[in-house]
């Protein structure tokens, strides 16, 4: 059976068929144990009323060994009609023509989303004093910005065509050293914008979260990240206006009554169980979520900042390598959940690999589907494990008591945990 999108809802059998590429270098060894332990969970979940059917799909060393390609047809074919779909890491074949596959995958399904929700498990070693105030749920948008590629090296004939663009149509004369630049070109758009702040706000409202906070560098480049938050605003104001509260209107009300109306307005918003949508400067941010991280709950954000927010909030909970990801789709409701670490060819095969982030990975695809109370469960189990000090060898020896487990080991005890 298929999940389907029907209007605004996913519909999910109860024996839904989700195709998963197994992953390169430690993948093999994290991808088994991770549908181990969501099918455990699931049958307990739900009293076998509702299972998993697993499909492989190749991708990477694999596909490459064993049909000569690194990404075939039929995966992606397997993922479009699917919907759903959960990888190991992979691979980037050098030299295929193929910038990587994680990227190839995102642009064939349009995955505009970059989901990274980060919070801090008990027990794990942290830099931070007080690591459980950071809950946050990341929003990068996955298409635009930078990471278009468009992008010239200096010295090129293509680049001295843009020059002479620049220079003679547009006028340009502030490129400092313009005989040894390379140029790159930064697209930020309103629908990528919005499409992008809409599935942040939707998120909020769904699991009742206070705020949405649009991080963004507008104050350098005033149209790109400038737009975005401009139109990200425009969007909350126009879409979500019985849904939403704006530091727009917080700064109206301020300017027309005074700030004790404004405040009064806010009060009586937040407390209505409006979400209050803010904006802040990226760097700014970034000093803020060190010393007041409870002050942010969703982040919607361009690529090349979330690219950083993401590994920096990640740190900051002792995470970075149990960090969960998905990237999606939430208008055709394509989504791919994905370990965000690499392959770690330096353990491969030592029984090392930590399973969590493509597990919590697998969290997120059940909370996707519906299957919280599945989902619920793993989270639980791992809550319990961390905190007695159970952990693969990369967490268990920060830990102040930490009791290290095999791969295998540690996943069997969060099926008897769940
Ligand atoms: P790739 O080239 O695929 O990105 P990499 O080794 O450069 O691989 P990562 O795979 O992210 O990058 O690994 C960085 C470090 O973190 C390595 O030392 C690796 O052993 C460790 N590591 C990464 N993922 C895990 C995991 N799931 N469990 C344990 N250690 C991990």
């Amino acid at each position: 059976m298929q999940v389907t999108k029907e209007k605004d809802r996913l519909v999910v059998p109860n024996r839904p068929v989700i195709p998963f590429i197994e992953g390169d270098g430690i993948g093999k060894e994290i991808t088994p144990h991770v549908r181990r332990i969501v099918d455990a969970a699931v049958d307990r979940s739900y009293s076998g009323k509702r299972k998993i059917t697993w499909q492989e799909v190749l991708a990477g060393e694999k596909a490459f060994n064993e049909v000569g390609t690194w990404l075939p047809v039929e995966t992606l074919e397997a993922f479009r009609t699917h919907l759903i779909g959960i990888k190991g890491p992979l691979t980037t074949p050098v030299g295929e023509g193929i910038r990587s596959l994680n990227v190839a995958l995102r642009q064939e399904l349009d995955l505009y989303v970059c989901l990274r929700p980060v919070r801090w498990f008990k027990g794990v070693a942290t830099p931070l004093l007080h690591p459980d105030k950071v809950r946050v749920a990341i929003f990068r948008e996955n298409t635009e910005d930078i990471y278009a590629g468009i992008e010239w090296a200096a010295g090129t004939p293509e680049l001295k065509k843009v020059l002479t663009f620049l220079r003679e149509e547009m006028s340009v004369t502030k490129i400092r050293f313009p005989e040894t630049s390379s140029l790159g070109v930064k697209p930020v758009s309103v629908e990528g914008t919005e499409r992008l702040v809409r599935a942040a706000i939707q998120y909020a409202l769904q699991h009742r979260l206070p705020s949405v906070t649009l991080v963004h560098k507008g104050n350098i480049m005033k149209f790109t990240e400038g737009g975005f938050k401009k139109w990200g605003y425009a969007l909350a104001e126009r879409e979500f206006p019985d849904h939403t509260f704006t530091e727009h209107t917080f700064n109206r009300v301020k300017e027309e009554r005074g700030l004790e109306a404004a405040v009064e307005a806010y009060n009586r918003a937040v407390t209505s169980g409006k979400v209050f949508i803010k904006d802040v400067i990226a760097d700014a941010f970034l000093q803020n979520t060190l010393l007041k991280p409870e002050e942010y709950s969703v982040i919607a954000t361009l690529n090349l900042n979330g690219d950083y927010i993401s590994d920096q909030l990640a740190a900051m909970v002792g995470g970075i390598g149990i960090a969960p990801g998905a990237n999606i789709n939430y208008q055709t409701g394509h989504a791919i959940f994905e370990a965000t670490h690499g392959t770690a060819p330096d353990i491969v095969g030592a029984g090392k690999a930590n399973p969590c982030s493509m597990l919590l990975s697998g969290v997120m695809m059940l909370e996707y589907m519906g299957w919280e109370e599945a989902g619920g469960r793993i989270t639980a189990s791992l809550e319990s494990l961390f905190s007695q000090g159970y952990a693969t060898a990369d967490l268990a020896r920060f830990m102040e008591e930490g009791k290290e487990l095999s791969t295998s080991e540690f996943s069997s005890k969060v099926i008897e945990n769940l």
